[in-house]
């Protein structure tokens, strides 16, 4: 029956065909064009629709993919060049994204190719293996920034760099990052690992943020209680799925000259204080004492240092420092002179050196005070 209509089809569209042609050979009057044009379309959608159909949906499936590659993935990028540690092997393959939908592009390239995905802000805070990463780097380049200047808000990108938003701060008058001035990386790392200085971290200034979801594919809003924003840590840090996109900061009106003089101090204060070579910041976090710890930390001649009466909290550079690790070197990896819970990459240092030194560097301050100390920074691939 099915096989009889399409038949009926094919033959009827035929005569349309034939039919127009003749009107077409017939003088040319305008009611003749008509029929023709008309008889023309029912037979073609008689004889060829399904073929029709099928060509129109390859072309428009063709366009898309062709919109759909805008991203440029790229591979086996060195990655070291791309930290602060200038450490790390290559990515196997690599794309920079500068807007949302590149973003999601990038990641639905990685589903579909079957690669894991590691997010790349400004590589300040990892260390990067020796064989690099065997997936999909995303480098994160959404650099928007906007300011609202009747909430007194900037909603910035998570590519936007901590020096270029105190910059746009300060040009508008707006006081409240200045503690965070010459920290190094990108708004989305500082928001994932809440990043501080001074008692203060992003957690002060945060509104929401905008993220894109791994799990159900969506972009969603978190309010400011629902980032969980503590010491060093969050819910973007908790769960890798979910990626920063922007955030919205709150800040207050200032005094141009003195927000300036602000970040010029700290910015100074950070030089004095960190050493400048190659490296991804404080490499331990700071632990909170015990019982068993404390009583050996008390011993120490330097104890009153520790002013762990004002944070309860045992600052790491010093008990490296304690059990006498300043300047340990492993291959190119060594320990700060200057600042014991730095280790620098003294030129040719491999992530290999690395984690030897900071193994030796938990075991020692283990044995020696109890400490056990904790990486603030990410490994990756390893
Ligand atoms: C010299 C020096 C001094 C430092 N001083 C301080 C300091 O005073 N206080 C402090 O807190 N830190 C400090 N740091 C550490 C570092 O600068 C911060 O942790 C910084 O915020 C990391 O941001 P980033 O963009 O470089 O992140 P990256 O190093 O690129 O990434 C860190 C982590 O964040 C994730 N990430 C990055 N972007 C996103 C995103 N958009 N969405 C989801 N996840 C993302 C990455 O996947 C990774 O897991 C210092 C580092 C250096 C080198």
């Amino acid at each position: 029956m099915k096989n009889l209509t399409q038949r009926y089809k094919k033959i009827t569209g035929v005569i349309f065909i034939v039919l127009g042609i003749l009107a077409l050979i017939t003088p040319l009057t305008p009611g003749s064009w008509l029929i023709f044009v008309g008889l023309e379309l029912i037979g073609i959608r008689l004889v060829f629709y399904k073929n029709l159909q099928k060509t129109i949906m390859k072309l428009v499936t063709k366009l898309n993919i062709q919109k759909k590659t805008m991203i440029n993935i790229q591979k086996n990028i060195i990655l070291a060049p791309y930290t602060t540690f200038r450490i790390g092997g290559p990515a196997k393959e690599f794309v920079e994204v500068t807007s949302e939908r590149e973003l999601i592009e990038a990641v639905d390239y990685a589903e579909k190719n079957n690669l894991k995905i590691f997010i790349l802000g400004g590589g300040s805070n990892l260390l990067i293996s020796d064989n690099g990463f065997d997936g999909l780097v995303i480098k994160i380049k959404l650099n928007n920034l906007e300011i609202d200047n009747e909430k007194n808000t900037i909603i910035a990108g998570a590519g936007v760099s901590i020096a270029k938003l105190i910059k746009y701060a300060t040009e508008h008058s707006l006081t409240g990052l200045e503690w965070s001035a010459g920290l190094p990386g990108g708004l989305g790392g500082a928001i994932r690992g809440n990043a501080g200085t001074f008692g203060l971290s992003m957690y002060d200034v945060v509104v929401s943020v905008r993220i894109y979801n791994l799990e159900n594919k969506k972009i969603e809003e978190f309010e400011k209680n629902k980032c969980e924003l503590v010491y060093r840590n969050s819910i973007f840090k908790k769960n890798e799925n979910l990626i920063i996109l922007s955030a919205i900061l709150k800040l207050e009106k200032g005094e141009k000259d003195a927000i300036q003089q602000k970040v010029l101090e700290n910015i100074n204060w950070r030089k004095n204080t960190f050493p400048e070579n190659s490296s991804p910041g404080s490499f331990f976090r700071h632990t909170e004492p015990t019982e068993h710890n404390l009583k050996k930390l008390q011993e120490l001649p330097r104890f009153y240092e520790l002013k762990m009466h004002e944070k309860n909290t045992i600052p790491t550079g010093f008990v490296i420092e304690e059990a006498g690790l300043k300047g340990k070197k492993i291959g190119g990896a060594m320990v700060s002179q200057k600042h014991a819970n730095f280790i620098l990459n003294t030129g040719d240092a491999t992530a290999e050196d690395v984690v030897m030194l900071a193994s030796f560097i938990k075991q020692q301050v283990r044995d020696q005070f109890g400490v056990e100390l904790q990486e603030e920074i990410r490994y990756v691939g390893f």
